[in-house]
């Protein structure tokens, strides 16, 4: 069930949450950017409901809602049993620095996760760190700015590098300790989400673990703020039922990530998979989450990873997570998805171009 509840009502709250609680059941609070907050009650909640006239009887509740979807607590509109529709605001995600600053995806400003694909030794990653904070600083968007940095890589074959694991993680931890910047890093296995995350700001799912729903409810229990990449072979729909596999554990900071999907066009090899940039159009329709774009796995190509993220703009994403690196020579150290890393240099002059696009043509569109 879900609840619109006007702002500063605690004493209402707390008597939802006493109630909530004693059907089994946990309260999340989703802060409007109006005038009402929306209250959720995570898990079945039909005998909760079953309550309704009391809850409705309580001061400050405007309505509340039993919705029927497959992904009740994301669904952007929701429908009661008598077929009224209530709009709920779309939610902000906020993640925050040792900088004390909070990056706020959805809060209507392009936020821009950087680094590279995997963390391979401390220097390579403490340089790219240092120049990603040098962007945030040069454009005076530091607190829209965070590092990306895998240490556990799914990869299709065997033999191929997997990342330095645990090992990964520390060298992320330094380069956080040393810019201030948080960073998002992926985890594949249910079992580890409690170890990673008690390091990373942010928990990446991978596009390969998009319907590995053990790990979506890990993910969901353990309530950090998460990435949830599209599965390659997922309709839209899936991935949002993915997206609910998190939230039904009580974590609703969830950012989504369309980053290309496997078609026979990319079969040519011009690019390495195909944005379906509608998909980002039609999730802001749908859910109340965060949207971002990831050109470097759609491009699969650092000379056209610049072109898709603009693209994407277009199309009203909350910000992007690119694949970079400090130094052209070191791109071709690389050990993982080497052809796509673009090099910071490169990377400033797209942020600029990002920023651009925001300030003076993305107002005219909304
Ligand atoms: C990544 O971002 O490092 C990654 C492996 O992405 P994806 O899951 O989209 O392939």
């Amino acid at each position: 069930m879900i609840i619109e509840l006007e702002r500063g009502r605690q004493a209402t709250l707390d008597q939802i949450r006493d109630l909530a609680v004693r059907f089994g059941n946990r309260v999340e609070l989703s802060e409007g950017t109006g005038v009402y907050d929306t209250v959720h009650i995570i898990g079945d909640s039909r005998e909760f409901a079953s309550r309704e006239s009391y809850i409705l009887g309580l001061p400050g509740v405007r309505a509340a809602w039993q919705p029927t979807g497959g992904y009740k607590n994301i669904a952007r509109v929701v429908r009661g049993n008598e077929g009224k529709a209530l709009h709920r605001e779309r939610r902000v995600v906020e993640v925050k620095g040792l900088d004390g600053k909070a990056r706020r995806f959805g809060g209507g400003k392009h936020i821009f996760v950087c680094g590279p694909d995997s963390p391979q030794t401390l220097e390579q990653t403490l340089a790219t760190a240092r120049m990603a904070r040098e962007v945030g600083e040069k454009f005076g968007i530091l607190d829209r700015v965070m590092l990306r940095g895998g240490a556990f890589k799914p990869r299709t074959r065997p033999t191929d590098w997997r990342g330095l694991g645990m090992k990964g993680i520390a060298i992320m931890d330094a380069a956080r300790e040393e810019t201030g910047l948080p960073y998002v890093t992926e985890v594949m296995d249910q079992n580890l989400v409690e170890q990673i995350g008690a390091h990373a700001d942010m928990l990446q799912i991978g596009t390969r673990n998009a319907q590995n729903f053990d790990l979506l409810e890990a993910v969901g229990r353990f309530g950090k703020p998460a990435i949830l990449k599209r599965g390659f072979g997922n309709e839209a729909e899936e991935w949002f039922y993915s997206a609910e596999y998190i939230a039904n554990q009580g974590n609703l900071d969830i950012v989504l990530c369309e980053r290309g999907m496997k078609t026979l066009y990319t079969k040519g090899g011009y690019c390495r998979n195909q944005p379906d940039l509608n998909a980002c159009t039609f999730a802001r329709k749908q859910t109340i989450l965060p949207i971002i774009f990831d050109p470097s796995h759609v491009a699969g190509d650092h000379r056209i990873v610049a072109e898709n993220l603009m693209a994407a703009c277009g199309h009203l994403v909350d910000g992007s997570i690119t694949e970079t690196v400090h130094t052209e020579a070191w791109r071709r150290e690389q050990l993982c998805d080497a052809g796509q890393a673009l090099v910071m240099d490169q990377y400033s002059i797209l942020v600029e171009a990002v920023l651009e696009y925001e300030t003076h043509v993305a107002p005219k569109m909304k």
